[in-house]
């Protein structure tokens, strides 16, 4: 009966007689949809997407939240990294932190920093600001009505907050940064979103927002867009670099001489010399908005691995590699100011990324709401930190290309 089911849907859909997306309406399953895809997509092509099939997910659970069109999932290898020890206000303690990546040589890359850090005492981590932003963009007919309104939402402010605040109870409008050009208002909103990563919580809070200023607006105000790319999401982007956009993280630790020398096999002064020429002149040169050598590498890792969104690792990594020498010793800081991580929603709820996120003791809500998130957002700059630090050091000591010749080629035959 099944079978005869599912032929009837192939030739259905080979006809054009229903469509990928109507395939959960149909079959009354969203794992029998993937399936049905499946099959499909196999026998037009002629590609075997066993390897695809093979996974833990149940569709039903993740269908209409995470996915569309599901067939299947991608497995990406987890490594992990540890003891890092890291002195948060949050994160307290050694921690085991998993990468999943494909990029042979990383794992053992962080995992010699994280050595150096842990046996320097630990990371010191802090968190200097906290919200997710949502900029909507509002039109006005000149200059004089722009000011005029920007004049009324400070006058207004206490009813904006209340507006956002009946959509979620989580969320908490606390600022807005105005912007003008020309005519044209950019409110950039901000929110604090306890442990959710807050893109879809703030989006439909600034709707709420946005509507009551234009029906409340004693002149001529109309919203163009509820993002008006002020925000700015999944973009490299200066504003969120001075502003900040989820989490403001500095991470630092003092690197004694000896442990730079006898775990780094490099001195402090060619750490520290490496990382004024390479990460601040040459990040300068090169017109790049990140002044690191590897944030982005360690970021992605832990991104995949614990169910981040992942295209906001594009200003996730947006970091600042500062470095002194101290006597013989080698201060190292990483500065993100625009860190986007949550351990509710989006992909968090996923099983493999949840028990990531499980073994840093930070899966689901905070106790109060928000200490997870703040806490994961520790981690990872504990561990970016590690990893600045051991890249930095490979290559004044001339160890990069070596290391990569050990672990990172691929065996393609
Ligand atoms: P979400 O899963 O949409 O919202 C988080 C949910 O968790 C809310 O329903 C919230 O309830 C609830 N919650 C329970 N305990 C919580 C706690 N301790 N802290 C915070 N919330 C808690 O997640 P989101 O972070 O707002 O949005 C993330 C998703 O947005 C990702 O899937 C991402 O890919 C996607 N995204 C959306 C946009 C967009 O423009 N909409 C842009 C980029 C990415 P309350 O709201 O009642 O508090």
């Amino acid at each position: 009966m099944l079978v005869m089911e599912l032929e009837e849907v192939l030739r259905k859909l080979e006809s054009g007689e229903i469509s990928f997306s109507r395939l959960e309406k149909v079959l009354g399953n969203a794992n029998l949809a993937a399936l049905a895809r499946r099959l499909y997509l196999e026998r037009k092509t002629g590609v075997s997407l066993s390897s695809i099939a093979s996974t833990i997910i149940d569709f039903e659970d993740v269908y209409g939240h995470n996915i569309e069109n599901p067939i299947g999932a991608v497995q990406i290898p987890l490594g992990v990294v540890g003891p890092l020890r890291v002195n948060g206000e949050y994160a307290r303690g050694e921690y085991y932190v998993p990468l999943a990546t494909s990029e042979g040589a990383l794992v053992a890359s962080v995992n010699r920093g994280v050595k150096a850090v842990t046996l320097s005492g630990g990371a010191t981590v802090r968190v200097y600001k906290d919200y997710m932003a949502r900029a909507p963009l509002l039109r006005t007919p000149g200059v004089e009505e722009a000011l005029r309104l920007v004049g009324w939402v400070r006058e207004n402010w206490d009813r904006l907050v209340e507006a956002a605040g009946r959509t979620t109870r989580h969320g908490r409008l606390v600022d807005f940064y105005p912007y003008i050009i020309g005519n044209m208002v950019w409110l950039r909103l901000h929110y604090k979103t306890g442990d959710a990563m807050g893109m879809n919580m703030a989006t439909i809070a600034s709707e709420s927002v946005c509507k009551l200023i234009e029906a409340e607006y004693p002149g001529s105000v109309e919203c163009v867009s509820l993002s008006g790319n002020m925000c700015s999401d999944k973009k490299p982007a200066q504003i969120n670099k001075l502003l900040g956009r989820g989490k403001y993280v500095v991470a630092e630790a003092l690197i004694p001489g000896r442990v730079a020398s006898e775990v780094l096999k490099a001195s402090s002064e060619s750490i520290h010399y490496l990382n004024t020429a390479k990460n601040l002149l040459g990040s300068a040169a090169a017109g790049s908005p990140s002044y690191n050598a590897h944030a982005a590498n360690i970021v992605a890792a832990i991104f995949l691995a614990t169910g981040q969104d992942a295209a906001q690792i594009v200003e996730s990594s947006l970091t600042y590699t500062w470095t002194e020498l101290r006597g013989g010793d080698l201060y190292i800081s990483v500065t993100m100011p625009s860190l986007e991580v949550a351990t509710v929603g989006g992909g968090t709820r996923l099983p493999t990324q949840r028990e990531a996120l499980s073994l840093l003791g930070v899966a689901g809500g905070g106790d109060p709401p928000g200490t997870n998130a703040l806490k994961l957002a520790e981690i990872v700059g504990a561990t970016v930190l590690a990893g600045e630090l051991n890249l930095l050091a490979a290559q004044a000591a001339g160890h990069l290309a070596s290391a990569h010749r050990k672990y990172g080629r691929g065996q393609e035959r």
